[in-house]
């Protein structure tokens, strides 16, 4: 949903063509501010033990009852590896560390950007709560392929498999 009015003078936003980056954009005809709209970063972790991965079934709508791993929305002040981190640690209760870097999903339909590592577990009992309503570990070949969360889920999960068989 556009946001309405402008946030430096409460005027109400209209969407007129910008010449000057030759697109539309919400622009306030009484003040000239022009809002932008830009994807949002969302990082997350695959904790993987033994070859296997810890996923979550979502307690909560986007994708409620489906299989991902633990992420979120990058808060000002971290860097994409403490959010992946303190994400895993609130959703499912591990701890992670040593993260590479996986891939990063960001598709034109779609309002984020995804940055994916895989991380070995240092320590915790995985454990639901209340973002996650099931967690289990899967190996590659047990991946629950048609009840995933999202693209991002499935195709991180396939980068993941795909890296095992080069290893
Ligand atoms: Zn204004």
């Amino acid at each position: 949903m556009i946001m309405q009015f402008c946030l430096r003078c409460g005027g109400r936003l209209e969407v007129q063509w910008v010449e000057a980056e030759e697109r539309e954009r919400p622009v306030c005809p009484a003040c000239g501010f022009i809002l932008y709209m830009n994807p949002k970063v969302v990082a997350g972790a695959i904790p993987f033990q033994d070859g296997r991965v810890l996923l979550l079934r979502r307690r909560i709508e986007p994708a409620r009852g489906r299989w991902t791993f633990p992420a979120g929305y990058v808060e000002l002040g971290e860097s994409l590896e403490e959010a992946a981190i303190r994400e895993t640690q609130e959703e499912v209760a591990l701890e992670i560390g040593e993260l590479s870097l996986l891939n990063v999903y960001s598709y034109p339909e779609s309002p984020v950007v995804t940055v994916v590592y895989l991380s070995p577990i240092f320590g915790g009992e995985p454990r639901t709560g209340t973002e996650a309503e099931e967690v289990a570990f899967f190996s590659p070949e047990a991946l629950p392929w048609e009840e995933l969360a999202f693209r991002s889920t499935r195709e991180a999960l396939e980068d993941w498999v795909r890296r095992l068989g080069r290893a």
